[in-house]
């Protein structure tokens, strides 16, 4: 009898397989990405982060999310998946296999660490960036996204995902990047170019110094998406510092439904929604 279907290997369990498969990538990937970043710095600022609510974001730092389950792992390895064997390949292809008349070069996964100074703040920004082209000293960076069903509504970036690339620009001093979009039952795809702007990238440094004073003094913030997206039948009853901050071009306005989406602190704000002095108060 052929020992390979003999016993117990005619009662492999695929899930089983699989899951210790995405558990192990999950860990490799961490190691390798352990040694090319140093520790974890407690007020480092992730710009795929910044334009979530601020008090997820503080919560976040303080190690009060939640290890990712094997559910969220698989959807992870399927995300890297995409960008690692789809994406950056056929990039890879297409910018330095064929003939061009000058050199671009694709690099993957483009570590940043970059401290700015903005008024009077030191914030130390800190990310992968999916993909950069390199053209005559130029970067432009490209952020990939797998997504499921909302691709088919897609008309723009989603606006964290544009806030994530305005920072990226900055921090590498790039005119212009792309949003890639990739629609995981099917792999068809949406690109979106933006440019530079100046004024966003501010808005950003700002939000950015607010982030960072909150950390430093162990403040949880409001519960900023909670009350920021509650509605308001008439225009007056619209609290005035809302209004100002929109005036000022506060990008945290254009939000995305979070707290049910992205979420795992929605119990904890619920019951919790002012802000919350730090212990040594
Ligand atoms: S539940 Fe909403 S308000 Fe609370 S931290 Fe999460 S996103 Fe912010």
């Amino acid at each position: 009898m052929n020992k390979v279907f003999g016993g117990k290997l005619m009662q492999f369990d695929f899930e089983h397989i699989f899951e210790t498969v995405v558990i192990d990538a999950d860990k490799k990937k961490k190691e390798k990405r352990a040694k090319r970043t140093r520790q974890k710095k407690n007020n480092e600022i992730n710009p795929s982060s910044l334009g979530f609510c601020l008090r997820k974001q503080v919560l976040d730092s303080m190690g009060m999310g939640t290890e990712p389950d094997i559910r969220l792992k698989k959807i992870f390895w399927q995300g890297n998946f995409i960008h690692d064997d789809m994406v950056f390949p056929v990039l890879q292809k297409y910018f330095e296999d064929l003939e061009h008349d000058e050199l671009v070069q694709v690099v993957n996964e483009l570590w940043i660490d970059k401290k700015v100074i903005h008024k009077g703040v030191e914030l130390n920004f800190r990310a992968y960036v999916d993909d950069v082209l390199i053209h005559n000293d130029e970067r432009y960076p490209i952020e990939v996204k797998s997504i499921g069903y909302e691709f088919m509504k897609l008309t723009e970036g989603k606006m964290s995902h544009q806030i994530q690339l305005m920072c990226y620009l900055g921090l590498l001093k790039s005119k212009q990047g792309w949003l890639l979009y990739i629609f995981k039952p099917t792999l068809e795809s949406k690109q979106f170019k933006y440019k530079y702007d100046d004024k966003m990238y501010i808005g950003l440094l700002d939000r950015s110094v607010k982030l960072t004073e909150y950390k430093n003094a162990g403040i949880i913030p409001y519960a900023e998406a909670m009350v920021e997206a509650e509605d308001y039948e008439t225009l007056e009853e619209i609290p005035p510092y809302r209004i100002k901050r929109e005036l000022e071009g506060d990008y945290w306005f254009k939000k995305e439904k979070q707290c049910e989406t992205i979420c795992n602190y929605l119990a904890f704000c619920l019951d919790n929604k002012e802000e919350i002095p730090s212990d040594n108060d």
